[in-house]
């Protein structure tokens, strides 16, 4: 099971949805060639990100520039900025500014490349749980009807939501034996 994310983005009056498999890197690097996403002489890109990985809640980025004269196709360019970036850690929030880069081909943005703060190593767990089978059932915890995984790989059945096995401290909380 891959998990998906999405980035929402806005080059000048054109938006874009782009999805793709979350990453556990801390770099993030988007390619956005598919969605031929064409620049003008003057720009303005402001893009977010939602959840991109277990303790980061948010990665927001804006940018504006110009091309000097009209850039031939297969001219690369890079634009830097920075993105902010809303993270939590032992449920405290935080934010930070880290750098953001935009690679272009001529008028074409080809990729974002997208510094991420700080590991957990809750980042760890989620990257595990990514290799355990999903099922779409209620979450023992919240509820909600939802992708969940069987913490035991014994008889019991007992399933959660990622976000729900994330708080979980390593004790399954309906017949507290360990889980996975
Ligand atoms: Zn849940
Ligand atoms: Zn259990």
């Amino acid at each position: 099971m891959i998990f998906k994310m999405s980035l929402y983005c806005l080059l000048n009056k054109d938006n874009f949805k782009i999805e793709c498999d979350k990453y556990y890197n801390p770099l993030l690097l988007i390619d956005v060639k598919p969605y031929q996403m064409k620049c003008t002489l003057t720009n303005s890109f402001w893009f977010f990100i939602e959840n991109p990985r277990h303790n980061i809640d948010l990665v927001s980025g804006f940018f504006e520039f110009y091309f000097k004269n009209s850039p031939d196709d297969y001219t690369l360019g890079q634009v830097i900025s920075k993105s902010m970036v809303l993270y939590n850690k032992d449920r405290i929030n935080y934010h930070d500014f880290m750098p953001c880069i935009l690679f272009t081909n001529g008028f074409f943005l080809q990729e974002i490349l997208i510094y991420l703060p700080f590991h957990t190593f809750t980042f760890f767990r989620e990257l595990k749980y990514t290799f355990l089978p999903i099922e779409y059932c209620e979450c023992g915890v919240c509820f909600e009807e939802t992708q969940c995984i069987n913490v035991h790989d014994n008889q019991y059945h007992h399933c959660f939501c990622l976000q729900c096995i994330l708080q979980l401290h390593q004790v399954c909380p309906i017949c507290r034996l360990s889980i996975l």
